[in-house]
């Protein structure tokens, strides 16, 4: 018997404009349930969701709605409370990270199905299994339910602030390392390895950079935010035929989870991934200088400076980073030295002096 192979995916993808309206009838569909928990975020979110609510109440659907305002275990754990007993069927998850990762959590643990209606751009989760809970042992992420149906509206999406969408190429600008880092896996550790799911990670990559004169100007075009869009979702695809999160997440994720450890979630997700990809393409002796001019045209963070953190902080992090989980990356087994870790950040100009 060979190796066994499980993919998982999303069975419907919406992208387009005014579609929340049409939620009903997917739901309908794919019949998926008739009672539904709607996790949103607090402000705009909660209008989106307000809107949502109307909808499947309108088509006779059990809804209740809760609110949260980050993506803690407390958090996590106060839903799942809260709607333990209620026979839930579908979460529905609307809003930035936050609301879809505590949707993703509660619709595990509850057995429910799961709905993502991202309204902001900023990272691959809108699409993939994978959900960030902080307060856990580890800051990665844990692997919980792919959404059954993704609803991205473009026109909500694109009303998303300006860091939001540029936090979200810069998530998709580590692919570039992470793909290196899961092929040195693969031939050093005889870890399983897809081409597929690499090509289709790399190409999400590839994209930020084909559209980077769109992404610099400063109202990002509709257009813009639709390709960055489709490819984050491609991005949680790749994860989903990977079955994990190897093809999204290699050493520039370790960089920026250390970093949320050391210097307590300075930035966003992405923008740390950012800055961690232009160091760690330095050392896999690659066109490193390209990746900071992208970052620097879109106006992404390149620099300690930019990400709020001191230079001591990106040291730390960097010599912190092969800890944050086993998984093999160009940081190796034990990681880097002090030296080594000053060095990198001096030459690629992330510290200064
Ligand atoms: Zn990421």
């Amino acid at each position: 018997m060979g190796h066994v192979h499980v993919i998982d995916l999303p069975r419907r993808i919406i992208i387009g404009y005014e579609i929340l309206d049409h939620i009903a009838k997917h739901i309908v569909e794919l019949s998926l349930g008739k009672n539904i928990v709607i996790v949103s975020g607090p402000g705009m979110t909660k209008t989106y969701a307000k809107r949502v609510i109307d909808v499947l109440v309108d088509k006779g659907f059990n809804v209740w709605h809760v609110m949260v305002s980050n993506a803690s275990i407390n958090e996590a754990m106060r839903v799942l409370e809260e709607f333990k007993n209620n026979d839930v069927e579908i979460v529905i998850g609307v809003g930035g990270g936050k609301a879809i990762d505590i949707a993703k959590y509660t619709a595990y643990n509850l057995n429910a199905r799961l709905v993502s209606i991202p309204t902001a751009p900023s990272h691959d989760g809108i699409a993939s299994p994978f959900a960030s809970i902080k307060g856990l042992d580890k800051p990665t992420s844990i692997k919980t339910i792919m959404p059954s149906i993704v609803i991205a509206d473009i026109e909500v999406i694109s009303k998303a602030p300006r860091r939001l969408i540029i936090a979200g190429c810069g998530d998709l600008i580590g692919k570039f390392t992470s793909v290196l880092d899961w092929r040195l896996a693969h031939k050093l550790k005889g870890e399983y390895y897809g081409e597929y799911a690499a090509s289709l990670a790399l190409l999400s990559a590839k994209n930020v950079v084909k559209y980077s004169e769109w992404f610099s100007s400063k109202t990002i075009p509709p257009e813009a935010v639709r390709a960055l869009v489709e490819a984050l979702i491609s991005s949680g695809i790749a994860m989903g035929i990977a079955g994990s999160t190897r093809p999204a997440s290699g050493s520039e994720h370790l960089f920026a989870h250390a970093l949320d450890v050391v210097a307590n979630y300075p930035a966003l997700h992405g923008e740390e991934v950012g800055v961690g990809t232009i160091m760690m393409m330095y050392l896999h002796g690659k066109n490193w200088r390209k990746i900071k001019r992208v970052l620097k045209k879109i106006g992404a963070p390149t620099t300690a400076r930019e990400l709020g953190v001191k230079d001591e902080d990106i040291i730390k992090a960097l010599t912190l980073a092969h800890k944050i989980r086993p998984r093999y990356t160009i940081l190796g087994e034990k990681g880097l030295t002090r030296e080594a870790a000053e060095n990198l950040a001096r030459i690629t100009g992330v510290i200064q002096g």
